[in-house]
């Protein structure tokens, strides 16, 4: 039975996660997220969930510099030794590669985190029941416990 429950989890977490990477709502999929560009739309304009990203500011940044610096230095390998341009060719190719993989992946992966955070938050608010959940105005037991945090430092 826990299996199942853990196999259930698995896909609605997967599930989630290719929903955030479409920039869609992680919760009904079929509100925007992500719009126009990496502005967090909330709450969804189709369901009314709050989104948003507190924990993981940075993490689609840093996946998206994970994914484009290995594409890139395999760019720059196979261009340089196996292609041989002139070097403009190649700084060129380079340049307007690693701008577009970027500007492609960036969105895509905030909307991941995005989803990543969302559904973390759900299990957090399940299983403590006691917790109001994270509401539109942030009231959540969690985010009072960081203002407190914040407020005695
Ligand atoms: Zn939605």
């Amino acid at each position: 039975m826990s299996d199942f429950i853990a196999k259930t989890d698995q896909n609605t977490l997967a599930r989630s996660l290719f929903r955030g990477w479409r920039r869609r709502c992680p919760k009904c999929g079929s509100g925007p997220a992500i719009m126009p560009f990496l502005t967090v739309r909330s709450p969804c304009s189709v369901c009314g969930e709050p989104l948003s990203i507190r924990r993981y500011g940075l993490f689609p940044v840093l996946f998206t510099l994970l994914l484009v610096a290995p594409i890139m230095g395999l760019a720059i390998y196979v261009l340089h030794y196996k292609l041989r341009p002139d070097a403009l060719t190649l700084f060129s190719i380079l340049a307007v590669g690693c701008v577009a993989l970027t500007l492609y992946l960036l969105p895509r992966m905030k909307g991941a985190v995005l989803a990543f955070e969302w559904r973390q938050e759900n299990a957090m608010n399940a299983s403590d029941p006691g917790s109001k959940g994270h509401g539109q105005n942030g009231n959540s037991r969690r985010g009072d416990s960081d203002c407190a945090e914040r407020q005695s430092d």
